[in-house]
């Protein structure tokens, strides 16, 4: 049962994703390692408005979280 997608707390998830739109690379606040960042989207929704998303994957304990980033961040 260590193979379930592991999620952090909503405090953790709101840090990390503080963090990484400061512009700093986000880290996990479990393990402090850097998180793998991935962009997930591209325009498939059909929804005619962009919305892109973020997913972060810490390597160590493997927890991740995915946030959307609002417009007007970095294009
Ligand atoms: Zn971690």
């Amino acid at each position: 049962m260590t193979d379930e997608t592991a999620r952090f707390d909503p405090n953790e998830e709101q840090a990390i994703q503080k963090q990484y739109g400061s512009g700093a690379p986000p880290t996990c606040p479990r393990d402090g390692t850097v998180m793998t960042a991935r962009s997930i989207g591209g325009g498939s929704f059909g929804l005619g408005y962009a919305r892109k998303r973020e997913w972060l994957i810490c390597p160590t304990c493997k927890r991740s979280v995915i946030f959307d980033l609002k417009r007007g961040t970095r294009n």
